[in-house]
């Protein structure tokens, strides 16, 4: 019960903004590719959400619940990819509530995460993917780790990580995905899935913090 509560509220305030920049990150993804990122990212939010409610009543059991839930609501490349990180670092933190979460597990569930995130894409860092956001964020919470931060502070920090990363990927050449094709198109415009990643990542800071 106290880790669904925890869950709840960060997928709730995650899918709030997701909605405020729905129409952003549709045109993001409409400047080399299909446009229906935005679209993506609330649909899979509000399964993810809802998903976490009935079926989440341990901490990892609400992740599991969530990232099967977006997968199949939100569709696309996107989908999946984040199908596996909900999923994955839910299957991190198996066996444990809240309130037992140190930075340290969260960083080693975040990993794990990850690990299986590039399994399924095959991105490669530079390639202008999520990726460019994900791998910066999950070294700044490892390194918060290290440094004795608590969970907030620590997630909030490697999350402003992910803002500026997301940023930075405006200058990178897509390689993967459907932007590919029309690479050039997006120079100048940050990626739609690692802008996604940095909202979604700022929001669960809000939440825990
Ligand atoms: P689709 O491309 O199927 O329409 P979305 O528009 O929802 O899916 O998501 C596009 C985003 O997905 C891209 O901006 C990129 O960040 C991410 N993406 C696509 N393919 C990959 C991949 N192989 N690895 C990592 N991220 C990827
Ligand atoms: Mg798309
Ligand atoms: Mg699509």
């Amino acid at each position: 019960e106290p880790g669904q509560g925890i869950v709840d509220r960060a997928l709730t305030v995650a899918l709030r903004d997701i909605e405020a920049n729905e129409a952003e990150l549709g045109r993001l993804d409409a400047v080399a590719a299909d446009g229906d990122h935005g679209l993506g990212m609330t649909r899979g939010m509000r399964a993810a959400v809802s998903a976490a409610r009935r079926d989440g009543d341990s901490l990892s059991t609400a992740l599991l619940a969530a990232g099967t839930a977006f997968a199949d609501a939100a569709g696309g490349a996107s989908g999946a990819l984040y199908g596996v990180l909900l999923a994955e670092t839910g299957a991190g933190l198996r066996g444990l509530a809240a309130e037992e979460v140190t930075t340290g597990t969260l960083a080693g569930a975040v990993d794990g995460a990850v690990k299986a995130f590039v399994e399924l894409g095959k991105a490669e860092p530079g390639e202008k993917t999520m990726l460019d956001a994900i791998e910066p964020f999950r070294l700044a919470l490892r390194e918060q780790a290290e440094a004795g931060a608590d969970v907030p502070q620590a997630w909030q920090k490697a999350a402003q990580v992910a803002v500026s990363a997301a940023e930075a990927t405006a200058d990178l050449l897509p390689v993967k995905g459907r932007a590919a094709r029309l690479a050039r198109r997006s120079e100048g415009h940050p990626d739609p899935g690692a802008t996604s990643f940095a909202l979604l990542v700022t929001a669960v800071g809000q939440a825990l913090g």
